[in-house]
């Protein structure tokens, strides 16, 4: 059975981090909207160019880009067998608007994963994160540092710290989160999708609980 997840959380829960292993290990697309935008902001297309400064604000990018963006992906011939979604929906109308997507290619979600994670984790997780502006892996300090110091293991750029991860805007980003993402869990709880994972939880552990959630 294919397998469509979504992985709900906020920034620094980890779930890039996750959907990565995941998909690998199972062999379907990680689509992270968050990288499929910075992409696109490093291309200078017009969707970046429009989606730029909703991003360094900590601010959502306006539904009807993103939805458009998602409908693009998911006509992909990749994700016939299956897809984690990550970082998208994030608004009850992204995730009314995927539920149609989803209906109209007969794909229905075989669960939504929420990361229930403390504040003090999300904040040590942001702020340590470094990324590859070259490739797009991401590391952390600590949790999974490069082999050398600041420089991307797979294809040797200097790593950065993410504009949106600088203290003011994590806290803008976590208040976006509980205000508008965060509804989403009730959205999903009453279709029968919603499992919880305990976000806290080190990398191996965490793949544990997931597997056990995702029935694997
Ligand atoms: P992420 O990498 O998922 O943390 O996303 C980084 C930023 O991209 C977010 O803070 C938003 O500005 C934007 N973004 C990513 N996904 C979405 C989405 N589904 N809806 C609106 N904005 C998004």
């Amino acid at each position: 059975m294919a397998l469509r997840i979504v992985l709900l959380g906020p920034p620094g829960a980890g779930k890039g981090t996750h959907a990565k292993i995941l998909s690998e290990r199972h062999n379907i697309p990680h689509i992270s909207t968050g990288d499929i935008l910075r992409s696109q902001i490093q291309a200078q297309t017009p969707l970046g160019k429009k989606a730029k400064s909703f991003i360094d604000n900590g601010k959502l990018v306006p539904d009807d880009l993103v939805i458009e963006m998602v409908a693009h992906r998911l006509d992909l011939p990749d994700v016939k067998n299956g897809f984690i979604l990550d970082g998208f929906p994030r608004t009850v109308e992204q995730a009314k608007a995927l539920g149609e997507m989803l209906t109209s290619r007969k794909m229905p979600l075989s669960s939504v994963l929420e990361f229930d994670t403390s504040e003090d984790v999300i904040v040590s997780r942001i702020s340590g994160r470094r990324a590859c502006p070259n490739c797009g892996t991401n590391y952390h300090v600590e949790n999974i540092p490069p082999k050398r110091e600041g420089i991307c293991d797979k294809c040797g750029t200097a790593l950065i710290q993410r504009k949106d991860d600088k203290p003011e805007t994590i806290r803008e980003r976590l208040k976006v989160y509980h205000d508008q993402t965060e509804p989403l869990v009730q959205f999903y709880d009453g279709k029968k999708l919603l499992r919880i994972v305990n976000g806290n939880l080190e990398i191996a552990p965490l793949q544990k609980e997931l597997a056990l959630q995702i029935g694997l």
